[in-house]
């Protein structure tokens, strides 16, 4: 036996008690005659005691450790003079009578502490000692509680956990396939879901009810900080169901997650926002509602006064910041430099400043202060509040008013990450137009159905940019955590859909025969969603970067530098899948 207990789990009331540790060297201390060494394991952190009077052997022995040796140490509990309040394990030690190394270890790339010297990519590249670090292990604790909870949750509500194959035919969702070449038929590919949309819609023809299943997706796109090639999805469909039922379920599972996992009570029902109105009043379909700034139009109270940027503007659109009138001049330009960078490709800011002189602007020549007051009045504006206008084209305004917001929220601390603020945002537009090519693209993925009164535009193709669909999103604090649909269950209207998308009848039933031809059988209203559960975690964690809540990820240009992949495969292998690389 290795070990009679956990290096976390000994107290005052153990002492006397003869007791075998087996862990980590944390670090040692060697004082005078006296030795102490920190034993780690993922429980915490005992301190062994040696004492070169009573047992020099023993002692240099513990003097030879290095850090992450790998021990087994026998002794006994004593009462430690001076006690470390900081950890639970604080106040005994551990008299030591024997010590056993089981294995030696290099000295590690970087220091296996909560604050580690070790950067992203050496954390990465050694990240099964990242994951000793008790900060690093305690994100994983989190998801395993999120995943106990999730299915204790649904499965009290009836849904059946039940696996989807991962070696599929393409299912699009908005990105790129990765595809597996089959060496028992050459020449074609598998894919690996993006979802197991069609499956668990497939699951509901077969009259399962209710799915649910925590799931890793695939999709080939570009990473960002929220963003992994494979990630995690708590993947649920249920059958006979209309939008609001799905809403009362799942803004249950949330309420469930928030109370066992961070003990927050949501009490009230979450707040809902069409997509439209999010759109027009923050500027982005997740708005984060921790704090205000709600957009203003102020088309009618700023064209037409003289001030060309605003005359020729189609949406001239402000947003008050508290407090912030005393903001220095260095500190406004900084904002008109935050809105210039490329990536957002604004013109620049008119600011309202409401100081004790009273109102006063960037465009005073072209406004008198009664118009000013106008404004200010309409972007519930105080004194000390500085208010930011911006200007041009709509659509395009409100993305870059929507930054502005944001960073300004950031720099107002404003985006506590304690707070949270849940949202549904509904009634989504089914279709979007891509600009340069006009062809129509599904906003949600085209299993979606449209709301059944726009149905008939579907099939007549007509004013198809109107067409709203019963699909939403959760959102919480800015973040997209979820969203899903009711879908269609009927082959002519999957046909209608395939068409409006431009794919052809012959390659609709290509790609989709199996899923139309399930629709002719029985196939139930149904809906269903899915939560990104590596975000949620992420979000419940206090942290916005994903890679920090999984265990192995990939860095920004989709490799595992641990296990360094992709990597070529021999010519061999190559040659059984009937393939060929250039260069
Ligand atoms: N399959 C969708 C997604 O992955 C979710 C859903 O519609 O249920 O986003």
């Amino acid at each position: 036996m290795y070990r009679t207990h956990t290096c976390g789990e000994l107290r005052l009331a153990d002492a006397g008690k003869t007791v075998t540790l087996a862990g980590w060297v944390q670090r040692s201390r060697a004082m005078g005659g006296l030795t102490f060494v920190d034993l780690r394991d993922r429980y915490g952190i005992t301190q062994l005691s040696f004492n070169a009077e009573r047992d020099k052997a023993l002692c240099d022995q513990a003097n030879a450790l290095g850090r992450e040796y790998v021990v087994e140490a026998t002794g006994t509990v004593k009462e430690r003079e001076s006690k470390n309040k900081n950890i639970p394990t604080g106040e005994v030690e551990l008299i030591i009578t024997a010590l056993k190394v089981l294995n030696s270890a290099k000295t590690p790339p970087f220091t296996i502490e909560e604050e580690t010297d070790g950067g992203d990519d050496l954390r990465m590249k050694y990240r099964y000692l990242d994951l000793r670090r008790a900060n690093v292990r305690k994100n994983f604790e989190l998801r395993h509680r999120m995943a106990i909870e999730t299915r204790n949750y649904l499965s009290a509500q009836h849904f059946l956990e039940v696996e989807t194959p991962v070696l599929i035919k393409s299912t699009p969702e908005g990105a790129r396939d990765f595809v597996v070449p089959s060496r028992m038929n050459n020449g074609e590919f598998y894919a690996l879901p993006q979802s197991p949309q069609t499956f668990k819609q497939l699951l509901m023809v077969a009259g399962f009810d209710r799915y649910f299943q925590i799931v890793k997706c695939f999709r080939d796109e570009d990473l960002r900080a929220d963003r992994q090639p494979e990630f995690t999805q708590i993947d649920c469909e249920m059958a006979f169901v209309e939008q609001e039922d799905i809403l009362r379920m799942f803004e249950g599972l949330a309420k469930h997650l928030f109370q066992s996992v961070l003990g927050k009570e949501f009490t009230a029902p979450f707040p809902r926002m069409t997509f439209v109105e999010a759109m027009r009043n923050y500027g982005c379909d997740k708005p984060d509602l921790r704090f205000g700034m709600r957009f203003q139009e102020l088309n009618d109270l700023a064209k037409d006064r003289g001030f060309k940027v605003f005359d020729e503007a189609e949406l001239v659109v402000g947003i008050n910041a508290e407090g912030c009138a005393n903001w220095s001049r260095k500190q406004t330009d900084a904002l008109i430099d935050f809105v210039k960078r490329p990536q957002i490709g604004a013109t620049g800011i008119v600011f309202v400043k409401w100081t004790e002189e009273g109102l006063k602007s960037t465009v005073d020549k072209f406004y008198s202060p009664e118009q000013l007051q106008q404004w200010a009045e309409r972007c519930g504006m105080k004194q000390g509040d500085l208010l930011c206008i911006m200007a041009g084209k709509a659509d395009r305004t409100r993305k870059q008013l929507n930054e502005l917001r944001l960073h300004l929220g950031d720099l107002c601390n404003l985006r506590d990450p304690w707070t949270f603020t849940p949202l549904w945002v509904v009634d989504f537009p089914l279709l979007e137009q891509d600009e340069e090519s006009g062809r129509w693209h599904a906003m949600h993925h085209p299993f979606t159905a449209p709301k059944p009164e726009d149905a008939q535009k579907l099939f007549d193709q007509k004013d198809l940019g109107s067409v709203r669909a019963n699909a939403y999103d959760l959102v919480i604090n800015g973040t997209e955590i979820g969203g899903g649909s009711i879908r269609i269950h009927e082959r002519a209207m999957q046909e209608a859909m395939f068409r409006v998308l431009g794919f052809s009848d012959e390659d609709a039933r290509y790609k989709f025969g199996f899923l139309m031809d399930a629709f002719e059988f029985g196939a139930p209203p149904h809906g269903g969603a899915a939560f990104g559960f590596d975000r949620w975690v992420s979000l419940f964690g206090g942290r916005s970067d994903i890679r920090e809540f999984i265990a192995f990820p990939k860095n920004n240009a989709g490799r595992d530098t641990m296990i360094d992949a992709p990597s070529r495969i021999d010519a061999e292998q190559l040659k059984e899948l009937g393939l060929a690389t250039k260069g």
